[in-house]
């Protein structure tokens, strides 16, 4: 059978892994530290994506090269494009990865995002704040996830400690929404560009981290069909083949795009129980050359994450009819750190 590379080794790697095994692939893990997907995956490289040759090695191996985070320096995909295709592109990962990239690429589309600015110093985030007016939030523009490398700013006198928060990292500063709810779209497109969308879902952070996904989110259907036509548009756009998570928030005036993640999303895993082809799936699908799911719904679902402590209670919610369990194999409880989740079916 054939092997499908994985870069990141985290949970989402090993769902991945999961899904393409029941497709009859074997995957092959590439991660720099301690893989949860190493339990699933057959082969696993241990290696920094700065090493070229265990990079180049690693794609030999394989015969499609896929990514689970979208923190890989794209220099390492220099690497491995003159040997394998890489699903979603470059230019996904390039764009995704630098807010102020996502950002300028999202509106240029005619997208509304939260207004922005480049801030590097104190100068530049003097004259956001005049631009953009308070609340606001300062957010380094790579590497951040779950809530990290991330300040509000509600009033003028906090501008110095958000800066410093940023630990001299290019930031941006962007005008704080006061959205109604969060929703994302969970969207696919495969390779000859058709585009499949889960149904929206409605999402809820708790300290910068996501907290549950339900779905269907309680949106009506005109803002359902914006929101998946708004997911499509961006796929286009990039020639993407492979899942894609878009994260928006539903304000008065519509639809803002917070921002996009090239790859199978946590506020997509609600799909594992509530459709005959999941997120992981699809993705697998989309990247293999496969024909796309359908992306139709048959339950209602609610994800809840299980951070730190919540894994104490999985005795309990194994007790639970309709709760199924998620579990990533990460070896310690740490507060903040996803360790699995819980689908609920609601009927
Ligand atoms: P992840 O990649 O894990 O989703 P992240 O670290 O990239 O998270 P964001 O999605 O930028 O973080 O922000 C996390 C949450 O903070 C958002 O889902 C939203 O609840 C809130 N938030 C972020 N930016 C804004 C904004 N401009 N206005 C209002 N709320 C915001
Ligand atoms: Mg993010
Ligand atoms: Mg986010």
């Amino acid at each position: 059978g054939s092997v499908i590379g994985i870069l990141g080794g985290g949970q989402l790697g090993r769902m991945l892994s999961v899904a393409a095994a029941r497709l009859g692939y074997r995957t092959h893990i590439f991660e720099p530290g301690a893989a949860p997907a190493a339990h699933v995956a057959e082969m696993v490289t241990t290696a920094g994506y700065d090493d070229l040759d265990a990079l180049k090695a690693f794609a030999e191996q394989v015969d499609v090269i896929t990514y689970e985070f979208e923190n890989i320096p794209t220099e390492a995909l220099d690497a491995l494009e003159p040997v394998r295709a890489i699903h979603p592109n470059r230019r996904a990962l390039a764009v995704s990865q630098d807010r102020m990239i996502e950002k300028a690429f999202l509106s240029d589309l005619g997208l509304r995002t939260a207004p922005f600015a480049a801030v590097d110093d104190e100068m530049d985030l003097s004259e956001a704040i005049a631009a953009i007016g308070l609340p606001a939030i300062l957010k380094t523009r790579r590497f951040g996830y779950d809530g990290k490398g991330q300040a509000r700013i509600a009033e003028p006198e906090d501008a110095s400690s958000a800066l410093a928060e940023m630990n001299s990292a290019p930031a941006v500063l962007e005008g704080f929404i006061r959205f109604e709810r969060e929703i994302s779209v969970i969207a696919a497109r495969g390779a000859n560009g058709d585009v499949a969308c889960f149904d929206p879902g409605e999402n809820v952070h708790r300290d910068g981290i996501l907290r549950t996904t339900t779905v269907p989110a309680a949106i009506d259907a005109e803002l359902t069909a914006a929101a998946k036509d708004l997911a499509a548009q961006v796929l286009e756009k990039l020639n993407y083949v492979g899942v894609m998570g878009v994260e928006l928030f539903v304000t008065e005036e519509g639809l803002v795009v917070n921002e996009i993640a090239p790859r199978v999303h946590n506020s997509g895993h609600w799909t594992q129980n509530g459709c005959t082809v999941d997120q992981f799936e699809q993705h697998v699908r989309a990247i293999a050359g496969w024909p796309l799911g359908d992306g139709s719904r048959y339950a209602d679902v609610q994800m809840e994450n299980l951070i730190g402590e919540d894994l104490l209670r999985i005795p309990e919610i194994a007790r639970e009819p309709g709760a199924a369990i998620h579990l990533y194999g990460k070896g310690e409880v740490r507060a903040g750190r996803k360790l699995g989740h819980v689908n609920r079916v609601i009927q």
